[in-house]
């Protein structure tokens, strides 16, 4: 491709709207433009990247014997009836009536249609195992749609859908696919991590989301320094709370909160965690149940933020004798944890048998009068014990906290769908079953903005070359010139033919601004020639990811090139 016929606008600012990297930089570099909110154009080199993230992506499924086929976008509202979901899904299914005043929706996830596909059709177990996948334009009327590509409304997703006899069956494609990720985010060159995510009822380690690691990442992910151990934090708050299930704890709990000499938000700030990090925490073990907090009424805006959140009871700290009146009011009352206010000793009949949480470690005194009176104490610092922070629960090597991006997700649906939707098979002993299901998703539109997330730098996007729109920049200086021109062809006539995505910057334009685009762009190798360097036998290479050139004989460019 010709720098002169390619529809590549690039723009010197990025628009007010845009708020992380990837965002900027591919309006900046003319890959995106945005048509409504959460909605894009997806321009020439952006729609390349994009289709080589498909393909790569197309190419492991295929290897890992998934079959591509191509569903509707426009479902009707009988099939989301029939699986519970239409009730169910919320707002982000987009949902309007065609001419018959008929409901239908726009695809957000296909388990329905696939379901409904196949229904009638797979009757017997020897028709199975099967895995169908599409690459497709799914809707979702996000609630907060932001940063371009990251999460939009309208993106491009394969989704794959496997179908087995039995549970070993199953487990069997569900880790294929997990193997088919691991190759497809390795041939991608991203720096990923997959972790365990909550399964729901099926249980097990069979939910596993694949994050690319970056800064700007919306997911925390608890992960092990020394293992492969990893966890989404939602998966390990659902394992704290089993923990603390398995530890008893009364049924209907509250739990009461006292921060003692600091705020949770100043807790929050030394252990290096979100206010609401530590308040999720809390709500995850009191499941779901409210939780009423006793706060220092002054210090604690960001808890009173959080109540909006997480719509809990905020109370200001009250004397010692109002105390008693309000646990006992409170059903259920668990505990209070407030070591330095001296409630304690009032508090221990009503600590018999009871709970004490809070955000403080408590010390040994406190735990040895508690325990003595039959008071197991758990204390915020223990729960990052138990589960958060370090014993990695696979070896108990110290976690770390990486942000990610979830890029892709396999899960184990189970027989949810096929039960509800009567999708059954024979089995070998002719006996009638639901079909085993899995489904198995990647943003593959989100994958191009992960990977500029976690490549870049001050002068724009470096893309590893898998991604590159183009692979090679060959940056003719001297356009007037007809030794470097002349050059120039030649260079992108050879490396086209060796197979290589190139570019040719054949624009009549100042050296700075091309270099600038090329930069920005993010070519993994640009290949500079001018006349003064030709003049001297030079051509020079650029590694865009290093931000490093050599020199290059041109004479014998091609050999040395290789
Ligand atoms: P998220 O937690 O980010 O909302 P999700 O868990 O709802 O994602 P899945 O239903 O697992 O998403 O869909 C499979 C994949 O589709 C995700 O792993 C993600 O890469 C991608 N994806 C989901 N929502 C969006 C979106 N709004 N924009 C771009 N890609 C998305
Ligand atoms: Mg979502
Ligand atoms: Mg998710
Ligand atoms: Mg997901």
């Amino acid at each position: 491709m010709r720098f002169t016929q390619l529809y590549a606008p690039t723009l010197k600012e990025a628009p007010a709207d845009a708020e992380v990297i990837s965002h900027k930089l591919m309006i900046r570099a003319g890959m995106i433009r945005k048509l409504t909110t959460g909605i894009y154009s997806y321009l020439p080199t952006g729609w390349r990247s994009i289709n080589k993230v498909a393909q790569i992506v197309r190419e492991e499924m295929n290897r890992a014997n998934a079959q591509e086929l191509h569903l509707p976008t426009v479902q009707p509202a009988d099939l989301w009836q029939e699986s519970g979901r239409w009730d169910f899904y919320g707002k982000e299914l987009l949902r309007f009536k065609d001419r018959h005043n008929r409901d239908c929706c726009l695809g957000p996830t296909h388990e329905e249609v696939i379901t409904d596909l196949i229904r009638g059709e797979v009757r017997s177990y020897k028709q199975l195992p099967l895995n169908l996948y599409q690459i497709q334009t799914k809707f979702r009327d996000e609630i907060r749609p932001r940063f371009g590509l990251m999460r939009g409304r309208e993106f491009i997703m394969k989704d794959a859908y496997s179908f087995d006899v039995n549970d070993g069956a199953a487990d069997k494609s569900y880790w294929a696919m997990f193997d088919a990720y691991q190759r497809i985010f390795t041939r991608l060159g991203l720096k990923f991590k997959a972790v365990e995510a909550d399964s729901g009822s099926i249980g097990g380690s069979f939910s596993h989301e694949f994050m690319v690691l970056a800064d700007t990442g919306e997911d925390t992910i608890v992960s092990c320094s020394a293992c492969s151990y990893g966890a989404n934090v939602e998966r390990a708050e659902v394992k704290l709370r089993a923990e603390v299930k398995e530890l008893k704890l009364p049924e209907a709990v509250s739990f009461v909160l006292t921060p003692n000499k600091f705020s949770v938000a100043e807790q929050a700030e030394h252990l290096g965690l979100a206010t609401s990090d530590i308040l999720k925490t809390l709500m995850c073990v009191a499941d779901g149940k409210p939780v009423a907090f006793l706060v220092r009424g002054d210090r604690e805006l960001n808890l009173v933020k959080a109540k909006n959140l997480l719509n809990v009871a905020v109370l200001d700290l009250m004397p010692t004798e109002m105390l008693s009146e309000f646990f006992g009011a409170m059903p259920g009352f668990v505990g209070v944890v407030n070591l330095e206010i001296p409630v304690y000793a009032d508090l221990e009949l009503q600590l018999k048998d009871g709970w004490i949480m809070g955000a403080n470690r408590i010390d040994t005194h406190y735990c040895n009068v508690s325990l003595r009176r039959d008071v197991k104490v758990i204390t915020y610092a223990d729960l990052r014990e138990i589960d958060i922070n370090d014993p990695c629960p696979r070896c108990g090597a110290a976690l770390e906290f990486p942000k990610g991006i979830e890029v892709g997700h396999v899960f184990k649906l189970g027989t949810k769908y096929s039960k509800a939707l009567n999708a059954n098979i024979l089995d070998e002993n002719g006996k009638e079953k639901p079909i085993i299901m899995g489904c198995y998703g990647i943003g593959v539109t989100r994958v191009v903005a992960a990977c500029i997330e976690q490549n870049n730098d001050q002068y724009g996007i470096s893309f590893p070359p898998a991604i590159a729109p183009y692979e090679i920049v060959v940056i003719n200086l001297d356009v007037k010139s007809e030794e470097a021109t002349k050059k120039s062809e030649e260079i992108y006539e050879m490396l086209k033919n060796k197979g290589f995505d190139v570019l040719l910057d054949d624009r009549n334009d100042r050296a700075g601004a091309k270099f600038k685009d090329a930069d920005l762009m993010g070519m993994p190798i640009q290949i500079i020639i001018g006349s003064k360097a030709l003049a001297n036998n030079i051509i020079e290479v650029k590694d865009r990811s290093k931000y490093e050139k050599s020199e290059l004989n041109a004479g014998s460019f091609e050999l040395e090139f290789d």
